[in-house]
């Protein structure tokens, strides 16, 4: 017999804090989330596995970061409901003096008052944050509304044709060869909207947050195009999937 096993990565959220985001630009809550490689036979746990680490979610953005040891922490808040300053003030009380210089920093983007070197290194750092966000879509395969419902089609196409065909008399062939013909568009549609997820993701929860960020810097076309050929040449998503021109339109809406 055949039997599945080995070891796989799993995921425990452990509570809520509050932290600084560098893509929110400011203080946001955050989910806090252990990671263990455990043993599995069929992909059921069979023992409580060994810690890889922390990791740390903004809720805002999504934005994953690695996470300190829980020990470092005050407290950790396991209400749901708990605004980001109840969050700060139970879970994080120090943040705001130790990310002073980062808070002043951001305070100066938005206040123009940086060099234009720091400036385009701010926009490189935006970039490559968020591109983080599209990296860790893309790691694994993802069914959204989209590619879902086109797999369900395709799926009722089939069935309901192999269900109807029966009752279709002398006209039954022609049925089977349409709802074959029919079936292997939906399915070829399926592929492409799931291939292309990576691409939707990008644009619907990626833009705008990189777009938010980005609005202080007040980028040029030119200088967007330029910096996304720069990280479509190191092979980072987010410069293949978005252009300059979709990254200006979207920051209109922050205005
Ligand atoms: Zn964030």
């Amino acid at each position: 017999m055949f039997i599945v096993w080995g070891t796989k990565v799993v995921r425990r959220v452990v509570g809520r804090r509050a932290d600084y985001c560098q893509l929110c630009q400011g203080f946001q809550p955050a989910t806090l989330i252990r990671v263990k490689l455990v043993n599995h036979v069929y992909y059921i746990p069979v023992n409580a596995g060994s810690l890889i680490g922390l990791e740390q979610t903004c809720e805002t953005c999504g934005l994953r970061l690695e996470a300190n040891d829980l020990g470092e922490y005050p407290q950790v808040s396991h209400d749901r409901h708990a605004d980001v300053e109840t969050l700060l003030e139970d879970t994080n009380p120090g943040a705001r003096h130790r990310w002073a210089a980062h808070i002043a920093w951001d305070d100066a983007l938005r206040a123009g008052t940086v060099t234009p070197a720091n400036r385009a290194q701010t926009m490189t750092d935006t970039f490559v944050l968020a591109n983080y966000l599209v990296e860790a879509r893309t790691a694994h395969w993802n069914f959204d509304k989209l590619s879902s419902a086109a797999c369900v089609l395709t799926l009722t196409c089939l069935l309901g044709g192999l269900w109807l065909g029966d009752s279709m008399g002398d006209r039954r062939e022609d049925f089977k060869s349409t709802v074959v013909a029919l079936t292997v568009g939906l399915a070829l549609l399926t592929i492409v909207l799931f291939l292309r997820d990576g691409h939707r993701y990008t644009r619907r929860a990626v833009l705008p947050v990189l777009a938010r960020a980005l609005r202080p810097l007040k980028p040029t076309e030119e200088e967007l195009s330029r910096l996304l050929q720069n990280l479509k040449s190191r092979e980072m998503k987010i410069g293949k999937y978005l252009d300059a021109h979709q990254i200006l339109e979207a920051m209109v809406q922050f205005d």
